[in-house]
């Protein structure tokens, strides 16, 4: 089983869905963990400290370079810096390009992309230093294709996997690996709104509404779970895995595939 005892993973927007699922499956092989995000800290720091690890929540908004700094300093300053970056905060606005809310575009690009960018720059010079590190970087299925009425998350998500391809490259040699994963649809908060968008717009149930939108994308027509996508998350930390550089790796039941 892979051991990252000893590490320290800072996973943004893990106070809730993926980012948490992602944080508690690192915690469980070891690595102490920065908890990031809105809303209740004390659960999920409590669910993390159970495992065993030590675990501290920092509240800098993604959405602002100067919180991220912060953020990254109080890593270097409790842990001796950041082994393994979890990129995964994001926010979700749907609407047609014409009437999209700049407002909004600004907020997706800022927390879905550039958030990625500052974390980033500042977490690999101390990993180049130790030789080693991972960087995941939380994409989607809509950092490979597209659907309407989602013109920021999909410009962001793809700017994400061209990021992550880049830091890849330039990295390549000095134990450092990062990737991205694109999962398909998970049912977490994010998602709950649009199934909630979805019920009221066709005055089905929300159990139907939830069957529409996963058949509507997902050939596997179930969700992938948070806990999936955290072993692919402790897999991509894995000496096993320590070629797999610049992967923009998917978990959505075929939705690409098609
Ligand atoms: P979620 O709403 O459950 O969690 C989002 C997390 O990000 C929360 O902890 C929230 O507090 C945090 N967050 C939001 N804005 C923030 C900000 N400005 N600063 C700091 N933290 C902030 O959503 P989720 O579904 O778990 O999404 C996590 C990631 O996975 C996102 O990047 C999302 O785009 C991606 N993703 C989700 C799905 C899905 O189906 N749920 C599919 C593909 C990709």
């Amino acid at each position: 089983m892979t051991s990252l005892s000893g590490k320290t993973a800072l996973v943004t927007g893990s106070t809730s869905g993926i980012g948490l699922g992602i944080a508690l499956a690192l915690a469980q092989r070891g690595a102490n963990l920065m908890l990031n995000g809105f809303g209740d800290a004390e659960g999920p720091l409590a669910a993390v400290r159970a495992l065993g690890v030590q675990a501290i929540h920092h509240g800098a908004d993604m959405s602002k370079a100067n919180e991220i700094e912060v953020m990254m300093k109080a890593a270097d300053e409790r842990f001796g810096g950041v082994d393994i970056l979890v990129n995964n905060a994001g926010i979700q606005h749907v609407a047609l390009v014409e009437d999209f809310p700049t407002e909004k575009w600004d907020a997706v690009i800022a927390i879905n992309l550039s958030s990625a960018f500052h974390t980033t720059r500042l977490a690999v010079p101390s990993m180049k230093a130790r030789k080693w590190g991972r960087i995941l970087n939380i994409a989607s299925a809509h950092g490979l294709v597209a659907s309407a009425q989602k013109s920021a998350y999909v410009a962001a998500k793809h700017g994400l996997v061209g990021l992550t391809k880049t830091v890849a490259l330039e990295v390549a040699t000095s134990g450092i690996t990062c990737n991205a994963i694109c999962p398909g649809w998970v049912l977490t908060p994010l998602v709950q709104k649009q199934v909630d968008a979805k019920a009221a717009a066709l005055g089905v149930s929300n159990e139907e509404a939830k069957r529409l939108l996963v058949g509507e994308k997902q050939p596997s027509q179930t969700f992938t779970t948070p806990e999936q996508l955290g072993e692919l998350a402790v897999f991509l930390c894995s000496d096993a895995a320590s070629n797999v550089q610049g992967a923009a790796w998917n978990m959505d039941g075929a939705w690409v595939a098609q």
